[in-house]
């Protein structure tokens, strides 16, 4: 749900949104005023459908609905999709609209409570009478005191919660970016990328795609489990290449690719360097203590034109991927 109106426009719709509010007798907190604000604003034909048949007339306010349209229309849409955050927030909202739901409910209470004490000290004489009206005021306004500073001491504690709900969101985004193994970007991290680069036409961008060259057969003579450490120092070679412009990722298996925001002669650089890396790879195999020092790896580079999708830019480099794996393996082609 998007607020852009100006001042003048908001003004308009509090002053129509307001009254229908006060027909239905429904508890102006900030929950309720966004649903009937939205309404006025017309913001969503379903949601203006759906709040005037909860509450056609006055007494047919609920609390609960009103709690389930706000978290239908105003925060399903902005929540993370794990399951467990999206629980937590949902609960965290729960409780902060009861909070508020109490809180508003104390105060007008109270207001009625003072309306009563005005009336009773102006209707007697009697000086009983406005003592006791008085010591009553007292006593709500007591009530009302400690109902304001437990609302207070819950918002602190959903602020915390909230904080920590950030924060944990944060770190399962960047873990649902990563490649477990090699801890560099996964491929869902490059689709990301790419897209970003290729959309940023103040840069060249340019495209290497790594295959680990007969990675079955390594893997098929010293283990899946030795196949694992050396996909992990090349893992460790590309994290050593990262910097601002360029991006190093697990492409998928024993493929990697390097987004570069390069043109192509520099980027052919970078693809002779981590060939040349590759090949000083060194892996202890546990079991016999054989060294394996002759992997190597096939590189396919290309640079995007103006017209270039991610798609045409990655064939263009799988060919000469393919061409550096005709030619000889452990060699950079240019496509
Ligand atoms: P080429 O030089 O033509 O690329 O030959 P290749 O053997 O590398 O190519 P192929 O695509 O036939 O085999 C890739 C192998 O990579 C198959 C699979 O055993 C291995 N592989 C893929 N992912 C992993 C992984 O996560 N760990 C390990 N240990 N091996 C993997
Ligand atoms: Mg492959
Ligand atoms: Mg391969």
């Amino acid at each position: 749900m998007q607020f852009e109106e100006d001042s003048v426009a908001s003004a308009s719709y509090l002053k129509q949104a307001v009254p229908l509010m006060v027909q239905r007798q429904i508890p102006t907190n900030p929950v309720n005023f966004a649903l009937w604000y939205s309404h006025v604003k017309n913001a969503s034909q379903e949601l203006s459908e759906r709040l005037l048949f909860e509450f056609p007339a006055a007494g047919t306010y609920d609390p609960k609905k009103s709690q389930q349209l706000f978290y239908d229309y105003f925060v399903r849409d902005h929540l993370p999709e794990q399951d467990e955050t999206q629980g937590a927030v949902a609960e965290l909202l729960s409780q902060l609209f009861d909070t508020v739901n109490k809180a508003t409910e104390g105060t007008s209470q109270y207001s009625e409570s003072l309306k009563n004490t005005i009336a009773a000290v102006q209707n007697t004489d009697d000086p009983k009478e406005v003592q006791k009206a008085l010591s009553n005021l007292l006593r709500d306004t007591d009530a009302v005191n400690r109902l304001t500073q437990d609302f207070q001491s819950h918002l602190v504690e959903a602020r915390k919660e909230v904080e920590n709900l950030k924060q944990q969101l944060q770190e399962s985004e960047q873990t649902a970016l990563l490649d477990e193994l090699t801890q560099i970007g996964n491929r869902r991290a490059f689709d990301q990328t790419i897209d970003r680069c290729l959309q940023d036409s103040s840069q060249p961008t340019s495209l290497l795609l790594l295959d680990l060259d007969h990675f079955k057969k390594c893997n098929d003579t010293y283990g899946h489990v030795t196949g694992d450490r050396i996909l992990e120092e090349v893992g460790d070679i590309l994290s050593g290449i990262r910097e601002a412009n360029i991006h190093p990722m697990r492409y998928g298996g024993e493929e990697f690719a390097v987004i570069c925001e390069q043109p192509a002669e520099q980027a052919a650089q970078l693809a002779e360097t981590i060939r040349e890396k590759v090949t000083t790879i060194s892996v202890r195999q546990a079991e016999t203590g054989e060294i394996i020092n002759d992997i190597s790896v096939s590189v396919g580079v290309s640079q995007a034109s103006a017209e270039d999708s991610a798609d045409s830019l990655k064939e263009r480099a799988d060919k000469a991927l393919y061409q550096a794996k005709e030619n000889g393996r452990n060699r950079v082609e240019m496509g």
